[in-house]
């Protein structure tokens, strides 16, 4: 990639069984959460050509297992850095860490040339962050694990031209589903995951214009349908179906490139 105005991001897998996202600017490559093991993501890696010392850092959004359980492990095995806030820190999830970076919602930081916008966000962690990327004018979000969207993510969201955005549940499959009630009421709470309706609400308040590339994320294997989110998110956007990503919980997703003047150029499945 010899133009810097592009961003790639790629997914090992999504949803409450283990996350980690991959973003890179050309130059740089870090790793947005690892909530698999090592041994996972070796398997995983060589379905995006990437070997572990190409990754030049780990960045974590929360504490729950499904985001940090590897965090540590990845970080020792291969000596690559973490940036965490200091609550995420203090579940003492990650062990000892050969380099550790403290981060702060909305105080930007940069990894090489990578420019980072840690995004606060209310979900039921001790100190929870998502993360937007720039590169000049490009931005890119992963927007996931959020029980709602405040007016200061709106505002940091204008102008995006890619987003990875939760579509955790739908409302009715949840309140339907066999989930516990307490389990029901933690996950469409305001600290818990952003609904299909939610996303949807979040995408009508956006400034839409620059937008290139939408994937929903996090999807809930009991409390929702990929089809379904499509369907949806298509509607919204007036978008072929096509045209949207569903991240999966075993597939992840292949390379997606944004660029300015560009539309999304998939480097593979
Ligand atoms: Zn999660
Ligand atoms: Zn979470």
């Amino acid at each position: 990639m010899e133009n810097n105005s592009t961003l790639k991001v790629a997914s090992l897998g999504s949803g409450s069984k283990g996350n980690a996202t991959l973003v890179s600017n050309g130059e740089v490559i870090v790793m947005v959460d690892c909530g698999f093991t090592v041994k996972e993501v070796l398997k995983r890696l060589p379905r995006l050509n990437i070997e572990p010392d190409q990754i030049d850092g780990i960045l974590v959004t929360h504490e729950h297992q499904d985001h940090i359980s590897g965090v540590g492990a990845l970080s020792r095995r291969f000596s690559i850095p973490v940036w965490s806030t200091r609550g995420s820190l203090l579940s003492g999830k990650c062990g000892n860490l050969p380099e550790l970076n403290l981060i702060e919602g909305f105080q930007p930081f940069s990894i090489g040339s990578l420019d980072v916008t840690p995004l606060s966000v209310p979900h039921d962690a001790r100190e929870p962050c998502q993360f937007l990327f720039t590169q000049d004018e490009l931005r890119l979000a992963i927007l996931t694990d959020l029980g709602c969207f405040t007016p200061k993510i709106v505002e940091q969201l204008t102008p995006c031209h890619g987003i990875l955005l939760e579509c955790n549940h739908d409302e009715e499959m949840l309140w339907n589903g066999s989930y516990p009630e307490r389990l029901k009421q933690r996950v469409a709470g305001r600290m818990g995951h952003m609904s299909n309706r939610q996303a949807i609400e979040l995408l009508q308040l956006m400034d839409r214009d620059s937008l290139q590339l939408v994937i929903a994320t996090h999807l809930s294997e009991q409390n929702n349908c990929p089809k379904l989110v499509s369907t949806l998110l298509a509607e919204t956007l007036s978008w072929p179906v096509e045209r949207l990503k569903i991240a999966g919980q075993d597939s992840g997703f292949g390379w997606q490139e944004i660029g300015l003047n560009s539309s999304i150029r998939a480097e593979s499945a």
